[in-house]
């Protein structure tokens, strides 16, 4: 077997595994916990600790990117041919 075809399936078999990994995961598990509040859905005002709902997800839990890249693309797709 060349050597420079070996080496050219290993570079495109590696990223093409990691992408197709988190494809399979935005499907399996589209939600994941949110870093900021981590999970709980509230955070505390800088000044008096006060708790307050976290504004970037719903309680706890964030849409993945590639699960709103997804969405986004259906959304257009589904308009375009309505
Ligand atoms: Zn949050």
């Amino acid at each position: 077997m060349d050597p420079l075809l070996t080496l050219a399936i290993a570079a495109v078999a590696a990223p093409t595994v990691v992408t197709l990994g988190y494809v399979g995961l935005c499907w399996i598990a589209p939600f994941k916990t949110c870093k900021r509040c981590a999970g709980t859905g509230h955070t505390t005002t800088p000044i008096l600790r006060r708790p307050r709902a976290c504004r970037r997800c719903h309680r706890g839990m964030r849409l993945r990117t590639g699960r709103r890249v997804f969405n986004h693309f259906h959304r257009l797709r589904a308009e375009a041919t309505r």
